[in-house]
């Protein structure tokens, strides 16, 4: 069975049986912790415990093709290996986004840690990676093709290994209805696994009275998601987390000459990002003083900031032109595995692509390097952004990335948001988890570690789950 094709017919299935699924999925939520903050409690984004709610989930998982999922996990560990090559090459990333540099003050912001820390040559022994690299299945040509890869904040291994955990279950309560096997959906450890590689580069660290920072944003309705990471650091290996704003990092922390960075007066081993992906986390001069504080430390740093910038879309894009693999990787195989999951990605500057982007603009989505949904532009306003572009004669062109845009089979599912079940179009994007870490020369961990299924409607161009059209789903192996 192809993805998109419904498990079930939809139509066919018994109304009572749906609403009995929807009643005991919004029960397990609620008991298990698969909820955000209610944006309609006011409190909710603050403090724990207050103003919850059920995460937006599929009440069925979707099917994927198993050969494509495995291709998928795959080529995981060589996105893993390939982002720390990258991260090692200043030249390249400086060089890459200097264009950029020059119309985009946040990735400016950025390149200027990033030449600091070569201007000093900063060297980062322990690094650590917690990737999630996203797919969708091109309909037509049955391809894998990557949307992108996230190398800072790859939200949702919290959630996302709950949702498979409630997909079994009901498949265990309703399968023999619904012929459908829990068996089918695979695990998912993305959560344990990711607090695994927390941990273990806290041991690499090797101070036990240091701690694991998580940087967040003054409000966070995603919290339990992240607190589910902390709360596996807690239980299965004893390492605390504190949680603090990039403001609160500027006030609190200091910098001791061994490098050590405290903040509020204990020592942090690791510090894991939540925050600091858009322009709308660093509103003052404060919340940059606390990343370049951060950067000269000699914390852990998930993401460092060659690995941001390694995340980038403008290095996605340069990294698809020919032979820039090479560079990077020597074996043949890895090369062609990830070259395979590449889409069209084109820079501005590119005017045959450009000419075809404006006769054909739905063929094409526009990407600036923004992090966190609802950037991109597509269709009409692609048309008119290239034309208004080549009006101007400016350099903004280089702020921008063009793609090829990817056409999913959609399929009518069952979307469970704020207690009530809709019947919707949907399409579906994978993503895969991984988790990397090595200390100097060793390589302790290089993972794949479980994955999040997205589904949203097939009307919305983005998608997203806090945004309020897309919802957490998991796979279904045919
Ligand atoms: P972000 O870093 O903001 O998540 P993405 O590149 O993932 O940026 O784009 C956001 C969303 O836009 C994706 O989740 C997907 O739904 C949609 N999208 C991005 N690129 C494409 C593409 N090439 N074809 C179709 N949809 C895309
Ligand atoms: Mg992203
Ligand atoms: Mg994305």
């Amino acid at each position: 069975m192809e993805t998109g094709q419904p498990l079930l017919d939809l139509d066919g299935v018994d109304q009572g049986l749906v609403e009995k699924m929807a009643f005991d999925a919004l029960v397990w939520s609620s008991l298990h912790g698969l909820v955000v903050g209610d944006r309609t409690a006011q409190r909710s984004g603050k403090v724990p415990g207050v103003g919850m709610m059920h995460a937006p989930f599929a009440l069925l998982p979707t099917s994927f093709p198993e050969s494509q999922f495995n291709m998928a996990c795959e080529v995981a560990p060589i996105f893993n290996e390939l982002v720390d090559r990258v991260s090692l090459d200043g030249k390249f990333l400086q060089d890459s986004l200097s264009r950029t540099k020059k119309v985009d003050a946040f990735t400016a912001r950025l390149l200027d840690i990033h030449s600091k820390m070569l201007e000093i040559n900063k060297k980062e022994d322990i690094r650590l990676g917690l990737h999630r690299s996203d797919y969708m299945l091109d309909e037509q040509t049955k391809m894998l093709l990557q949307i992108e890869l996230n190398t800072i904040s790859s939200s949702f291994p919290g959630l996302g290994s709950l949702v498979t955990e409630l997909h079994r279950s009901l498949l265990i309560h309703y399968g023999e209805q619904l012929r459908l096997d829990s068996k089918n959906i695979p695990h998912n450890p993305a959560v344990s696994q990711f607090a695994e590689a927390l941990a273990k580069a806290w041991t690499e660290y090797n101070n036990p009275k240091a701690v694991v920072m998580v940087v967040v944003q003054s409000e966070e309705r995603n919290m339990y998601d992240q607190h589910w990471l902390s709360f596996v650091l807690k239980e299965r290996h004893d390492v605390t987390t504190i949680r603090k704003t990039l403001a609160e990092i500027d006030t609190e922390g200091e910098l001791l000459h061994d490098g050590t960075l405290l903040v509020g007066g204990q020592p942090v081993a690791v510090v894991y990002f939540r925050a600091g992906y858009t322009p709308i986390d660093y509103p003052s001069e404060s919340e940059w003083r606390a990343r370049l504080l951060m950067e000269q430390s000699s914390a852990v740093k998930c993401p460092s900031i060659s690995y941001h910038l390694a995340g980038t879309k403008k290095i996605q894009q340069e990294l698809a032109k020919p032979n820039v693999l090479e560079r990077f990787l020597d074996n043949q195989e890895k090369i062609s595995k990830i070259r395979k999951c590449f889409a069209g990605l084109w820079s501005l500057d590119d005017s045959e692509i450009i000419s075809q982007a404006i006769e054909r603009p739905e063929l094409y989505v526009m990407k600036p390097q923004r992090e966190g949904g609802g950037n991109n532009i597509y269709g009409e306003d692609v048309r008119e952004t290239l034309l208004r572009l080549q009006k101007e004669e400016t350099a903004e062109d280089a702020a921008y990335i063009l793609m090829q845009r990817i056409f999913p089979n959609g399929s009518l599912t069952f979307l469970m948001r704020d207690g009530i079940c809709h019947k919707d179009n949907a399409i579906s994007e994978l993503g895969i988890y991984g988790a990397y870490l090595r200390n100097k020369e060793t390589v302790i961990m290089n993972e794949q570690c479980g994955y999040l299924m997205r589904t949203k409607v097939s009307s919305s161009n983005e998608g997203g789950v806090a945004a309020g059209f897309a919802v957490l789903d998991s796979v279904y192996l045919t």
